[in-house]
Parts: structure tokens; C-alpha cells; sequence
């Protein structure tokens, strides 16, 4: 080891010796210290609940791993087995948990209100929900300051379009190729991931082609892509179109950035065309992206209607549509009720985890570890051939793997391979994209530069064996 930091030295002089640890993929990388210890589980083993899952839930859930993980707890940015064997979470159950598992303020707030009262339906006044929509509301720019709360986020994603086709009195509905909006049966119209949808009728929704500036067919030409819109409404739609909605960067889809400069050329053109702008920020929101508070930010644009959900609650099942009052009027012509939106429960856990994001500074900090992160996956992605792409925002990250760079072959198996290394080492990511290619790192907001450099370390190691 001395002599590897000797020839380190030598080579790099004092560059991070702790950044490059791997240089020479000698020992396997460990785990930064945490001073917590799990609680000890006399529960059911990871065998046991496979098979009691095989036999009474759905056919159609998969799951992570060879061998899926049994995960009994979690504290901040790490999860907990069954043997009480700690694991950095770099995908946050699926980017839902922001604050960090088990958030002693979000806890604190949930007890607090679960021994008070745990439902009323907003056929009652009680001020949590106020105070939720009063605090989210200030979140936002411009006139978007009418708040719905839902419980996930396709419903709040069906709001949202019940929203723009009673607003514009149009039905056609345009979103992304490799986006993703929900598995309701209407969502899961927009969403046009194949392995997400089914084959059923689906009129009424036209898929753009993807702005993405890696695989896309115009690389970072944000104005061939938006072109694309307009042809959908000219020719599609035939120039009536109830509103396009986007993810700001996709998530499910592998981290896909939009191609610099496009919601704004074609926000200009949906509404142009009378129709509205939905940006679903289910998992881009909340300080995410570092260097905003929202995804459409990044863009520069300001939507008509955003939808929330993921890491809105820390893992509450809960959701938001914020829009602005004139739309919001169309709505109130009928009944608009949800039984469990905005319950006591979730309201005082959604207020709480707002208060922890801007009291631990959760956006700059974001920002800080996130160009930490991405710049350590480039120098990366400077020595293995096989990551073919570094992109993201924030902590909202994702890592393209492929056989061949220029034709940019997606490297399926190898993914899969590093995916159980990396899960051997003790990290957790997400995998995506359309080829089942893409590492997607959106960890709990909690992350810090020592977990990211486990992280990439990790990986560093589980290449240099591939
Ligand atoms: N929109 C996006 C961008 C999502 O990632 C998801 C979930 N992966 C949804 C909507 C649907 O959210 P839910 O699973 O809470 O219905």
C-alpha cells in the first residue's frame, strides 16, 4: 500500500491520492464510516419472502439482484439486510427518498401528527394541508400557486392532463419518446418506454422524437427536435392539441438530459398552438439538480402545470400538481375530491421534508457533491472504454455503458455483470434506459463526496475486472 501511494505520488504528485485509490485495483474500496447500528431482525429471511411474494403478489413484479436483497432498514443515505449488512443507496428507492431514510424531522413530524389524528378528508379544515400548500406553493415561480395533492405520481400526472384537455377543450396530448409518466392506464399512454406500456388503444397521445443529446437523431440540435413538435400538431393533431408534457431530465429513460435550449422552443410552440405546458418533476425536483430547485429551471422555462411525487415525501405515498389559478378555475366547474390527498399524515411528513431540504441546504449541497461525483465518473470514463456517456445534474446522474464508442452498442450484459459487482461491494444503483444500459446514481440528498468516491471507486474496481 505504501509503496502504491509512493508510485501514486510519483506519478500524479499530491492529486487525491483518495480519488485514485483504485488506480491500481488492488483491494476492493469500503464503505465510509457511519456511526449507526442497525437493529437487530429476527424477521422472515430473503427466501422465505420471495416465495410468500411469488405466491401472492402479481406476476409481473421484478425485482434487483440474482439473489434479491432482503432490506430490513435504513438510516439516511444507507439500507440495511437482513444480516445487518450496510449498503450505500445510490438510487433512493428509486429517487423517492430525498431527505434521507428515516429523517429524524420527517419521523418526528409523522408521529407527531399520527398520534393527533391520521385521517380527515378536506371535507374538514385542518391546518397541515394549508400549511403544506403554503409552503410548496412559495416554491414556485411565476403564477404557478394552486396546489392539489394526490398520493402518487401518475395520478398526479392524470390530473394534469384532465387539467389541460377541460382547459384548452382539446384531447391530443403530445410527450417523449423514452419518457416515463405513470402505470394508470392514461400515464402509461404518455410514457413510451415499450417495456412500460401495453398494447392497448391508445389514441390521442403522439410521441415526440427524443431530444437527447447522446443517442438522439440530432444530437444537442434542440430546434431539429422541436420541429418534430410542431409537426406532430400540424399533421397529428391537425392543430389541436390539449397540452405536451415532458419529464426536465428522464429518469426511468437512463438520466436523458434535453437538448440544451428545448423546452423553451417548444413551450413557445404548444402554446402557440392553444395548448399547455406540463413538466413532470417526479423525480427532478426538490434541489435535485444542484443547481436549481426544479428541473425546468435548467431550461429556463416556467410550465403551466407541474406534477410532483417520489421525493415530495421521503416515501410517503404522496403526489402534486401545482398550476396556475386560471387554470385551476376549469376545474372547480365539478367536484374535484381525493379521499387521502393531502391527508394530516402525509402534509405534516411533506412540510417536514421541505424544512430539512432548505434547513441542511440540500440544493447546494447537491450541487457541490453532484460535480464532485460527475467529475471523478469522467476521469473515469477517461480509462475504461466501456462508458460510453457521463451526464446529469445535481444528483441526478446517469452512466451509459457500450461495446463500441462510436457506434455506441449498448453494453448490456457487462451492465448487468457490474451491477451485481456492485451490489457485492455494498453499492446500490439503479439501472435503465431504453437498453437496459445505464446506470442511474440518484441517491438520497444526503449523499456525501466520501460516498461518492466509494462509489466510483467501487465501480473503478468491478471494471478493471470485467
Ligand atoms: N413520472 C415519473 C418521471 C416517474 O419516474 C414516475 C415513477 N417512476 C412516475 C411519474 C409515476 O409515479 P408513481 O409510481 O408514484 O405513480
Amino acid at each position: 500500500m505504501a509503496l502504491q501511494r509512493l508510485l501514486l505520488k510519483k506519478a500524479f504528485g499530491e492529486a487525491k491520492p483518495k480519488s485514485l485509490c483504485c488506480f491500481f485495483s488492488t483491494a476492493p474500496p469500503s464503505l465510509p464510516a457511519f456511526d449507526y447500528e442497525p437493529k437487530p431482525y429476527n424477521g422472515p429471511r430473503a427466501d422465505e419472502v420471495f416465495q410468500k411474494r411469488k405466491q401472492f403478489l402479481g406476476p409481473s413484479l421484478f425485482h434487483f439482484y440474482q439473489k434479491p436483497l432482503n432490506i430490513v432498514e435504513g438510516k439516511m443515505q444507507y439500507l440495511y439486510d437482513e444480516n445487518g449488512r450496510r449498503y450505500l443507496d445510490a438510487f433512493a428507492g428509486i429517487v423517492t427518498v430525498s431527505a434521507g431514510h428515516c429523517h429524524p424531522d420527517v419521523l418526528n413530524a409523522i408521529f407527531e401528527q399520527s398520534k393527533l389524528l391520521q385521517h380527515a378528508t378536506t371535507i374538514y379544515l385542518h391546518h397541515a394541508i394549508a400549511d403544506f400548500a403554503e409552503a410548496l406553493a412559495s416554491k414556485f415561480p411565476g403564477n404557478l400557486k394552486v396546489v392539489y395533492f394526490v398520493n402518487s405520481g401518475s395520478e398526479a400526472n392524470e390530473l394534469a392532463m384532465l387539467m389541460a384537455r377541460l382547459y384548452t377543450g382539446n384531447l391530443e396530448m403530445i410527450s417523449l419518446r423514452n419518457g416515463y409518466h405513470g402505470g394508470s392506464s392514461n400515464t402509461m399512454s404518455l410514457t413510451a418506454l415499450n417495456t412500460w406500456k401495453y398494447p392497448i388503444p391508445q389514441g390521442e397521445i403522439h410521441h415526440a422524437v427524443n431530444p437527447d443529446p447522446y443517442r438522439g437523431v440530432f444530437g444537442s440540435d434542440a430546434k431539429s427536435y422541436a420541429k418534430d413538435v410542431q409537426d406532430h400538431i400540424d399533421f397529428g393533431t391537425a392543430g389541436k392539441v390539449a397540452g405536451f408534457i415532458s419529464e426536465t431530465i428522464q429518469g426511468v429513460g437512463g438520466a436523458v438530459e434535453l437538448a440544451p435550449g428545448y423546452l423553451k422552443l417548444v413551450y413557445d410552440i404548444v402554446r402557440k398552438a392553444g395548448g399547455v405546458c406540463i413538466a413532470d418533476e417526479v423525480q427532478t425536483g426538490f434541489g435535485r439538480t444542484g443547481t436549481h430547485y426544479w428541473g425546468f429551471e435548467t431550461q429556463g422555462v416556467i410550465p403551466d402545470i407541474v406534477t410532483m411525487a417520489k421525493g415530495i415525501g421521503n416515501g410517503l405515498p404522496l403526489g402534486a400538481v401545482v398550476t396556475t389559478p386560471e387554470i385551476a378555475s376549469v376545474l372547480a366547474q365539478k367536484t374535484q375530491f381525493n379521499t387521502y390527498g393531502g391527508n394530516p399524515v402525509c402534509s405534516a411528513g411533506g412540510l417536514a421534508v421541505l424544512r430539512v431540504i432548505d434547513k441542511e441546504k440540500r440544493q447546494v449541497h447537491s450541487a457541490d457533491v453532484g460535480s464532485h461525483l460527475l467529475a471523478r465518473l469522467r476521469d473515469l470514463q477517461q480509462r475504461y472504454e466501456i462508458i460510453g456517456d457521463v451526464r446529469g445534474r445535481g444528483l441526478m446522474v446517469g452512466v451509459e455503458l457500450v461495446t463500441d464508442r462510436n457506434e455506441k452498442t449498448p453494453a448490456k450484459a457487462e451492465t448487468a455483470m457490474l451491477f451485481e459487482k456492485l451490489r457485492e461491494l455494498g453499492v446500490l444503483v439503479g439501472k435503465g434506459g431504453l437498453h437496459g444500459n445505464v446506470f442511474r446514481i440518484k441517491p438520497p440528498l444526503c449523499f456525501t463526496k466520501d460516498d461518492a468516491d466509494f462509489l466510483v471507486d467501487a465501480l473503478d474496481y468491478s471494471m478493471s475486472k470485467l
